[in-house]
């Protein structure tokens, strides 16, 4: 494979503003793509619509742009793509893959959006698994909503290339999974298979909350007839009790360092520390990192973000 057909990608989701830990994420992302001199893809993960926030995509942008981050072609954005899932579901259903369920709707509302750790449902019992993909058809006529379902049978092994061999077993985490929502969207795993398929990323890089979701992943690259992308998952970024960074630990949000006159390279220069690529947490742009980019040299422990870190790069 020559370098040119290499691709990265950044996912944000406008459902909240980002903040230093996604930066973090997106930082390693794009480092990794343009240390090989590979493409990036910007794709807007909006399919979760309830939750989306009015002008939450200009931000992302914003804050991409803001901290020095940049992509290659059009922004793709899920809300137009939705021919495209309903053209996968259909080969799902046609290899009866999948099957119609019309359990509450309380585990089946979850599904559409990225499942970071402390939101993976309880383990779904098979309830509906009997039906066929047929079926369907019967329950739509008498107006009865569903969701789909696919049908796990094994838990691929994959190898990370962070992590290492990574085994989950996908019958006792979250068993049967959502790809399709009663409402009518897709959910999170098959929106982003569908994509990074058809935009041709090969490389996903994104936080190890979203590990059990690589096992489902792969499921749907082979039923779907792809092959599955390099995955990395990546430490997250924790408060100072050790919880994944969130309203709790203050706002981290990046419109809030910018708003207190943070400078961008100030806090790439933090977020690069901590990732071992230099011995201080001194300001250096996202370009000048490129060629101290490795991926091996990130710690293996989530990164704590202290008061006093934030303090040093003038915040708070
Ligand atoms: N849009 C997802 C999130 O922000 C990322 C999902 C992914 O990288 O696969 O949580
Ligand atoms: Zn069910």
């Amino acid at each position: 494979m020559s370098v040119c057909s290499t691709k990265g990608r950044l996912a944000p989701s406008p459902t909240g503003a980002q903040h230093v830990g996604n930066a973090r994420t997106y930082l390693i992302a794009w480092l990794s793509a343009r240390s090989r001199g590979a493409d990036l893809a910007l794709r807007i993960e909006d399919i979760d619509s309830p939750r989306i926030k009015p002008g939450a995509v200009e931000q992302a942008v914003y804050d991409l742009h803001w901290l020095g981050l940049d992509w290659d072609g059009e922004l793709i954005v899920q809300t137009t793509r939705l021919p495209h899932y309903e053209q996968a579901l259909d080969r799902l259903k046609r290899q009866d893959l999948i099957y119609p369920c019309t359990c509450t709707r309380t585990d089946i509302a979850a599904a559409a959006s990225a499942p970071h750790a402390e939101h993976e449902g309880p383990t779904y019992p098979g309830t509906c698994s009997h039906r066929s993909a047929a079926t369907a058809d019967v329950l739509a006529a008498a107006g009865t909503p569903f969701a789909w379902r696919f049908r796990v049978r094994e838990s691929p092994v994959f190898v990370d290339a962070y992590a290492g061999e990574l085994r989950i077993d996908l019958k006792h985490t979250g068993g049967d999974f959502v790809v399709w929502k009663a409402a009518g969207t897709p959910a999170y795993q098959l929106a982003v298979v569908v994509d990074d398929a058809e935009m041709g990323v090969t490389e996903v890089i994104r936080g190890d909350d979203l590990i059990p979701s690589t096992p489902r992943q792969i499921l749907l690259y082979r039923a779907l007839g792809y092959d599955p992308p390099r995955f990395a998952h990546v430490p997250l970024v924790v408060g100072e009790d050790g919880r994944r960074l969130a309203k709790r630990h203050g706002d981290t949000r990046l419109s809030a360092l910018r708003d207190a006159g943070v400078k961008p390279d100030a806090l790439v220069g933090l977020l690069a520390w901590s990732c071992g690529w230099q011995e201080k947490p001194e300001p250096i742009t996202p370009r000048d990192l490129v060629p101290r980019f490795r991926l091996d040299a990130i710690p293996r422990r989530p990164f704590v973000l202290t008061g006093e870190l934030l303090r040093g790069i003038g915040y708070g």
